[in-house]
């Protein structure tokens, strides 16, 4: 039985990852501090003998005995990041420096959460892991983006300074059941104001694009990168490279939950990127990995989700 540690695991991504590695017959440690995760996304594995959870913030030293890391904990929509930049940076930053620290001392195996936003507002059109990016460092974005830009930092000098076994994993937007309804991200924030018959709130002009990944085939990406050899290292583009524009995203939230909720157009968040695609070259070859769920299938899925959330 592999004791492995999942940080943020009361999360959105992190209660599914809790949710497979239950279920391949992993020793499971969840620890969270409940700044965005919630309860009820774990509460189905609360009496299962393979699942522990420890209300745990990772700006503090964690002393766990564990073989893997799956380092999750961080804030990731932009309402809850930019709630308080100063935690989102100690967060993505003190909770790298204490994960790591807890890799070398233990030997295990630690993967990295990071982001598409380490590409900023990208020149290069799809984004390849080779892309050094283009961060603004001072903006409102960027103490989620620079927190994982130096996180990555951190990642790497202790792979070559400790000889670390680590992965770093470049998330793409990803959507799915488990969502926060308030959490403010595109795809929950126009599900939940079609459900409500609200005004669909358009940033801009809805010109700007993003790529959707079920968040099913991001675990299935995430759980295949950390069983790789020891050799592969990342940093690796984990997302759907199917390309949408906020307003047919809209459109087709719309025809999905048969609402009649209005389209409103609001002021671009600042700093916020024009368009974002994977290149996944590298996961396709390494990880023999690509998304199965077309965006209509997960939203389908992720509608099911909120209609019954929205109820109760
Ligand atoms: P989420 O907000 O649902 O989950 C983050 C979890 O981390 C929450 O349970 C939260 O309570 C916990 N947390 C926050 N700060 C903590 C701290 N200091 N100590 C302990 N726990 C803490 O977000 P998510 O979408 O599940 O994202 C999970 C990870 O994936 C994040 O690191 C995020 O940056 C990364 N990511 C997600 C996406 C996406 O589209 N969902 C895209 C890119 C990267
Ligand atoms: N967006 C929008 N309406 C909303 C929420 C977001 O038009 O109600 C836009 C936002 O400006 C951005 C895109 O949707 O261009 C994706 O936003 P999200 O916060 O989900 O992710 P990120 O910007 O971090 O990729």
């Amino acid at each position: 039985m592999r004791k492995t540690l999942v940080t943020g695991g009361a999360g959105f991504l992190g209660s599914h990852l809790c949710d497979r590695l239950v279920a391949r017959g992993d020793d499971v440690l969840c620890v969270d501090n409940f700044f965005t995760g919630d309860k009820r996304n774990i509460a189905h594995l609360m009496s299962h003998s393979l699942f522990e959870l420890q209300r745990h913030d990772v700006t503090f030293p964690l002393y766990v005995e564990v073989e893997r890391i799956f380092n999750l904990a961080c804030p990731a929509s932009p309402v809850h990041y930019q709630h308080d930049p100063v935690q989102t940076t100690k967060t993505s930053v003190h909770g790298a420096i204490n994960m790591l620290g807890l890799a070398k001392r233990t030997r295990a195996r630690i993967l990295q959460a990071s982001t598409s936003e380490v590409y900023g507002d990208p020149e290069v059109h799809p984004q390849r892991e080779e892309y050094w990016g283009r961060v603004n460092p001072i903006g409102i974005r960027s103490c989620y983006d620079e927190g994982k830009r130096c996180a990555e930092t951190l990642f790497f000098d202790y792979y070559r300074q400790h000889a670390l076994q680590i992965k770093v994993m470049r998330i793409f937007n990803t959507y799915g059941p488990r969502m926060h309804p308030n959490d403010g991200r595109v795809v929950s924030n126009f599900i939940v104001q079609a459900l409500r018959g609200e005004d669909i709130t358009i940033y801009g002009d809805g010109q700007q694009t993003r790529s959707f990944c079920y968040v099913d085939d991001l675990i299935e990406g995430m759980l295949r990168l950390m069983d790789t050899p020891a050799d592969i290292t990342g940093p690796i583009n984990i997302g759907n490279p199917g390309e949408f524009t906020m307003l047919a995203l809209a459109e087709n939230v719309l025809r999905l939950t048969s609402s009649a909720s209005k389209l409103v157009f609001k002021p671009l968040p600042q700093d916020d990127p024009r368009q974002r695609q994977p290149d996944i070259t590298q996961a396709k070859r390494v990880l023999d990995w690509e998304p199965k769920v077309a965006l209509e299938d997960g939203l389908r899925e992720t509608i099911a989700y909120f209609r019954q959330r929205i109820a109760t």
